[in-house]
């Protein structure tokens, strides 16, 4: 589509969110189950237009040291969104999410549950790479978490998986460690978030597989039965 086309489209799509908000409607209320055939497009473009703000972030220091940003990427529609915590060196050169050793093993836990990694959707909590890989700063976190909202907001999956400590920690507001979050269903704004170890951990850890299986089975059965309830 022509970029002339597509920003009307962008303008478009935000008046008419804007006509509704000055109606009352609090929330995007985007379709789950039943109502999922709604228009993707519309999803495709308001998320297109915050991948564009991303580029353009300046909100924390990452902006100085990052290659490129990396907004996540997947099915619009998915049922299910994984939630990392950073990008390291080959997402900051691919811009991609989990395009290294530890994204290879998000691949295959993926495939595991029979889904692909293009029916599920894959983000971040920062969307910058740390410097060094070092761990993301409570500030800058902070600064990036409009991102990872409006994300979750336009997708409106039924289950969040929570990768590694600081995406459970921070998506359920707690100091509680991940061996205490992981294995059950959470309440997340109204979707489930399953907390379970994170693919780089696991491949330091390979004993701790098991347990995300464990986790990995409970997302499945969920995923086949718990949502016809
Ligand atoms: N680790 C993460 O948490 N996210 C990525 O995108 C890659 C590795
Ligand atoms: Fe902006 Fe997030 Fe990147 Fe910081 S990490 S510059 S808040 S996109």
């Amino acid at each position: 589509m022509p970029v002339d086309n597509l920003s009307d489209l962008i303008e478009k799509v935000t008046r008419q969110l804007q006509y509704f908000q000055s109606l009352g409607v609090e929330d995007l209320n985007i379709p789950r189950k039943r109502e999922r055939t709604a228009p993707v497009s519309h999803k495709g473009e308001l998320l297109h237009k915050l991948q564009q703000e991303v580029a353009r972030c300046q909100k924390c220091p990452l902006y100085l040291t990052r290659k490129t940003t990396v907004f996540g990427e997947g099915d619009v529609n998915a049922r299910l969104m994984f939630i990392g915590e950073a990008p390291g060196y080959w997402e900051d050169v691919q811009g991609r999410p989990f395009v290294g050793q530890a994204g290879k093993l998000l691949t295959d836990i993926i495939k595991a549950i029979g889904l692909s990694r293009e029916e599920v959707y894959i983000g971040n909590i920062v969307k910058c790479r740390p410097p060094e890989n070092r761990d993301p700063k409570p500030e800058e976190m902070e600064s990036c978490q409009y991102y990872l909202h409006q994300q979750i907001a336009i997708i409106r999956p039924e289950i969040i998986c929570a990768l590694g400590t600081f995406s459970a920690q921070r998506l359920l507001k707690t100091k509680l460690p991940i061996s205490k979050l992981r294995g059950k269903f959470w309440d997340y704004q109204e979707i489930k978030l399953m907390a379970t170890f994170h693919p780089a951990f696991l491949l330091r850890s390979p004993y701790k597989k098991r347990d995300v299986w464990e986790d990995m089975k409970k997302i499945k059965a969920y995923l086949e039965e718990g949502s016809q309830l």
